[in-house]
């Protein structure tokens, strides 16, 4: 490593002007570590010693910067030992838990279904009710004209016994096409495949609507 060049004059001075060839009355290095790490008093008779040892203050300030630089390097190594770990828990939290919620809706967009009835509307065949997949969150849900705009409340019932499934909010809005859309977040993965009703209501109020619905 190149010495730097100690821009301290009186230090410099210090540095040179007691040689101390034969080390006389050198503490030793074991006394200088301790005053590095301010382990002995300041009355002590190595801090003393200093002033009249240019070959002890060399050592001095040697180990003094030695020990600041691993300070500094503790410090760096703490610094970037929380980076690391707040980039884990970054990681993790997205991996675990960010995206068991969103994996499907940042995957796909919204699912829109259609419970307006308007995509049957002439036919005379059976009706097919419309599916959802087992894996939709983020859900739109085409309804009826009649339905107006506001906070809904929605269950989703087992078709089979009626049993509720969920429940979960909803607002319905009037969409570019003039369409009522209800738009909802729901997690259908705990719901298991099977045919349901979907009933809607405006918040407060009795009036229902009904929709078969399958997931899959
Ligand atoms: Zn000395």
């Amino acid at each position: 490593m190149a010495e730097q060049r100690d821009p301290d004059p009186i230090r410099q001075a210090f540095l040179t002007a007691f040689p101390n060839p034969n080390r006389v009355g050198c503490p030793g290095e074991s006394v200088i570590r301790a005053l590095v790490h301010d382990q002995l008093p300041v009355d002590h008779p190595a801090s003393r010693h200093l002033g009249e040892c240019s070959p002890c203050l060399k050592e001095f300030l040697e180990l003094q910067a030695d020990w600041k630089r691993k300070q500094r390097n503790r410090v760096l190594l703490a610094s970037a030992a929380l980076v690391v770990l707040a980039m884990f828990l970054g990681w993790f939290w997205k991996k675990h838990i960010y995206l068991s919620h969103r994996e499907v809706a940042s995957n796909h967009v919204p699912t829109i279904v259609d419970l307006s009835g308007d995509s049957n509307r002439g036919s005379s065949k059976v009706l097919t009710p419309p599916v959802v997949s087992h894996s939709t969150h983020d859900v739109t849900f085409i309804v009826k004209l009649r339905n107006e705009p506001g906070d809904y409340e929605i269950e989703l019932r087992r078709a089979s016994d009626n049993q509720l499934v969920l429940r979960f909010p909803g607002t319905v809005s009037t969409d570019q096409a003039g369409r009522k859309i209800l738009r909802a977040q729901v997690n259908f993965s705990q719901v298991s495949p099977g045919s349901y009703l979907l009933l809607w209501q405006p918040r407060g109020s009795t009036t229902k609507e009904v929709a078969e619905l399958v997931v899959q």
